[in-house]
C-alpha cells in the first residue's frame, strides 16, 4: 500500500498536519514520531503565549489532548524513528531505523530542532550528571540548592523563572549585558529577587566529583574570572534544526536548503522537491512558536490535499 502522505515529526506542526490531511479527506496517512507525540514544548513549564489558553499551563498540558484528536479522524502513529526520506519518480520511501521501509505519494516533514550544546570544557562529560538542557525534567532535583542557567533567550529566561520557584537561588549567566527575550519575561526575571544576573560573561568550565557538577567556573569580558558552587547547570543556548533525515546517500540533502541549514520553502510550505512539504521549526525563517508550527502543519496538509488530488486523478 502506498500512504497518500506520510508526515514525519509529532510535534505540533506534524500533529496539525495529521489533522488537516485525515479531516480533509487524505487516505492512509501515518505519522512517524520516533518518542511520544508532543515535541520540544512538552519540555517547557510554562506556555502564555498559545491563543485562547490562559492561566497557568505547562507545555505537556497543551500537548497532550492532540495526538487524540487526529486519531479520531485516522491518523496512525508508528513510532518509529525516521532515518531517511527519499524520492524516486513521483513515490517517496520513508526508511526507518527498524529497517523497513513506507511508501508514499507526499511527505509533510516537520522533525523541529535540539538544544545546542554550549561548547564549554566539563559540558559533554557531565551531561546527566549535573548539567541538563530541561528544566521541568531536571528541576526537581535541585529543590532548595543554588543553579546556574545560562542563556539569554526566550527558554533561558522562562525556565530560570520556572527554577527560581524551586530552587533557592538561580544564578543567569549571559555573554552579553541585554537580552534577546520578550520584554515582559525580562521584567519578571528583574522582579524575581533569588536571581542574579552575570552578565557580559561566558562559561569556561564546569567541574565535579563523582557524584556530578559542584561548580561552574565563568569569564567576564575583562578576564576576571568566578567560581560559582552550584550542583545544577541548565543550558539554553538555541537550537539546531533537525534535518539528517532529508539527507541522501550522495551526502546531499533531497531538496534545497538555506546556508543556516533549514529547509526553504515557499508561502504555501512547499520544499524545491514536489510532493515534500516542511514545517515548524525546521523551515526557513521559522518564529520558532508552537502557534506557527501548528499553522504550518495547517498549510501544508492542504497543500499536500492539492498535490495527491492532482497526482491521482
Ligand atoms: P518539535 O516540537 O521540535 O517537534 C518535532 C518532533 O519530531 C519531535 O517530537 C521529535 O521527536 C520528532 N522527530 C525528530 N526527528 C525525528 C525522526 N528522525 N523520526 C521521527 N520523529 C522525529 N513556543 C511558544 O510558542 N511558546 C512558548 O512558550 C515556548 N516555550 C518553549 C520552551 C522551551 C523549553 C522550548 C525548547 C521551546 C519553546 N517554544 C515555545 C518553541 C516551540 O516548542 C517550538 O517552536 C515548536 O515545538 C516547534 O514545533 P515543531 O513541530 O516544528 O517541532
Ligand atoms: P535563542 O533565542 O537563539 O537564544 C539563545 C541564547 O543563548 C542567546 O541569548 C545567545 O546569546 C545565547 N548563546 C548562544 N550560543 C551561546 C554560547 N555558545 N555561549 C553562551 N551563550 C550563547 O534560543 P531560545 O531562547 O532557545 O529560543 C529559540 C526560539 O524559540 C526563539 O525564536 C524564541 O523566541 C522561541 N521561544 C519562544 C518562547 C515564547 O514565545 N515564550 C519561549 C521559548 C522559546 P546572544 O543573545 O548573545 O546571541
Amino acid at each position: 500500500m502506498i500512504l497518500d502522505c506520510a508526515i514525519i515529526g509529532g510535534g505540533p506542526a506534524g500533529l496539525t498536519a495529521g489533522l488537516y490531511t485525515t479531516r480533509g479527506g487524505l487516505e492512509n496517512v501515518v505519522m512517524f514520531e520516533k518518542g511520544m507525540p508532543g515535541g520540544q514544548i512538552t519540555n517547557s513549564s510554562e506556555i502564555e503565549n498559545y491563543p485562547g489558553v490562559t492561566g497557568e499551563i505547562t507545555g505537556m498540558d497543551l500537548m497532550i489532548p492532540w495526538p487524540a484528536q487526529c486519531q479520531k479522524f485516522g491518523l496512525v502513529h508508528e513510532m518509529k524513528n525516521v532515518t531517511c526520506v527519499s524520492k524516486s519518480g513521483d513515490i517517496f520511501t520513508i526508511h526507518t531505523e527498524d529497517g523497513e521501509t513506507t511508501e508514499a505519494h507526499s511527505v509533510i516533514i516537520g522533525t523541529g530542532s535540539s538544544p545546542r550544546r554550549v561548547g564549554f570544557t566539563g559540558e559533554d562529560e557531565l551531561f546527566g550528571k549535573g548539567v541538563s538542557t530541561c528544566a521541568t525534567c531536571d528541576g526537581f532535583f535541585y529543590k532548595g540548592k543554588e543553579v546556574v542557567v545560562i542563556g539569554g533567550g526566550d527558554t533561558a529566561l522562562e525556565e530560570a523563572l520556572y527554577l527560581a520557584k524551586i530552587c533557592s537561588k538561580v544564578y543567569i549567566v549571559h555573554r552579553r549585558d541585554t537580552f534577546r527575550s520578550a520584554p515582559n519575561t525580562i521584567k519578571r526575571i528583574e522582579n524575581t529577587e533569588n536571581i542574579e544576573l552575570v552578565l557580559d560573561s561566558t562559561p569556561d568550565e564546569v567541574y565535579g566529583d563523582n557524584m556530578g557538577v559542584t561548580g561552574i567556573r565563568v569569564i567576564h569580558k575583562d578576564g576576571e574570572s568566578r567560581d560559582i558552587e552550584v550542583p545544577g547547570v541548565f543550558t539554553f543556548v538555541g537550537n539546531d534544526v533537525n534535518s539528517e533525515t532529508l539527507m541522501q546517500v550522495d551526502g546531499k540533502f533531497l531538496c534545497e536548503m538555506n546556508e543556516l541549514g533549514q529547509v526553504k520553502v515557499d508561502l504555501t510550505m512547499r520544499t524545491s522537491v514536489p510532493g515534500l512539504f516542511a514545517t515548524g521549526d525546521m523551515r526557513q525563517d521559522a518564529p520558532k512558536q508552537v502557534v506557527s508550527a501548528a499553522g504550518d502543519g495547517a498549510v501544508a496538509a492542504l497543500s499536500a490535499i492539492s498535490y495527491v488530488d492532482e497526482l491521482l486523478n
